[in-house]
């Protein structure tokens, strides 16, 4: 009896798995192809994602929502529906103050560039968000932490300009650690020179849009990040000018968890909404079509 049970469980598996010649095999993909796939795991949940379903969702967590971080061009070509150009690609850094750290500053350049594909740390495009033309700007935090050079100074005020001389609306996505300190006093002045342009806009009733997405710090925060016409924040995004860490030891008082995050800011008055990635086309997009028409009228 027993033996005819184990006949009746074992033989059809066999039977199934055994190759017919001339009937072709299923070709359903192994577990291990699907294991091999490239994939990121989040460092919130540590839930591993494969790139492709990550890409897909725009580079948000599918298993608990975290925002990961996005490249400058990535994000643009994902925020605009059709780019006209990109802009401020002829400026280049120079190395007016030779500075050296642990390694001579053009070397770090470099090494950056190679890193990222990009020259410098913040990409420029005009193009349409939905019927809208706009220009829009983005910091690539791979680029050196983000930091604010001349060239991303130079970049940034060239977009302004534009922005104002063809009275599009401008967007800037703000991610940097903040001024670029192998420049210097150079660095620092891009926070006057950058604020002036952004006047200029509100002067002119061009509007002006901040999307603050994780880091946003230091001489950035200070100058063209917080002074938009309307801040949208990331969930979760860090935003602060000096450090955690470094408020810390200054007011000798260890400071709560949800200390500069953006649903923090956003109870304090700092930001005006915290967005979904999910929701940001839709929601800049209301956003300007409201403040270009009551600009027009
Ligand atoms: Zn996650």
């Amino acid at each position: 009896m027993s033996n005819q049970a184990d006949i009746a469980s074992t033989e059809p598996t066999i039977w199934l798995n055994r190759s017919v010649p001339g009937i072709k095999q299923s070709t359903v993909p192994t577990l291990s192809a699907v294991a091999t796939e490239p994939s990121t795991e989040c460092p919130e949940c540590h839930a591993m994602t494969t790139n492709t379903a990550l890409i897909l969702n725009q580079n948000v967590c599918p298993e608990c929502d975290h925002h990961l971080p996005m490249t400058a061009r990535k994000r643009l070509e994902w925020f605009l529906d059709s780019v006209d150009k990109e802009l401020g690609q002829e400026f280049n850094a120079g190395n007016p103050l030779q500075f050296v750290d642990s390694k001579p500053y053009p070397e770090r350049m470099l090494e950056a560039q190679r890193k990222t594909g990009e020259s410098e740390g913040l990409v420029v495009m005009s193009g349409k968000l939905k019927n809208l033309d706009i220009i829009a700007c983005a910091f690539d935090f791979r680029f050196m932490g983000g930091s604010m050079g001349s060239v991303v100074g130079d970049r940034f005020v060239q977009a302004a300009e534009k922005a104002l001389a063809e009275r599009k609306p401008l967007v800037c996505f703000a991610a940097s650690g903040g001024a670029r300190m192998q420049e210097g006093l150079l660095s620092l002045m891009q926070m006057a020179r950058t604020s002036a342009a952004i006047e200029r806009l509100r002067l002119a009733g061009v509007p002006y849009v901040v999307i603050l997405t994780n880091p946003v710090y230091g001489g950035v925060t200070a100058s063209l990040a917080m002074l938009g016409d309307v801040h949208i924040a990331e969930p979760r995004a860090m935003i602060g000018f000096a450090g955690k860490r470094v408020i810390e030891q200054t007011v000798r008082e260890v400071l709560d968890e949800p200390f500069q995050r953006a649903e923090f800011l956003l109870e304090k008055g700092t930001v005006d909404m915290v967005v979904h990635r999910h929701q940001l086309i839709d929601t800049t997009h209301r956003i300007l079509a409201k403040l270009t028409k009551a600009n027009a009228a």
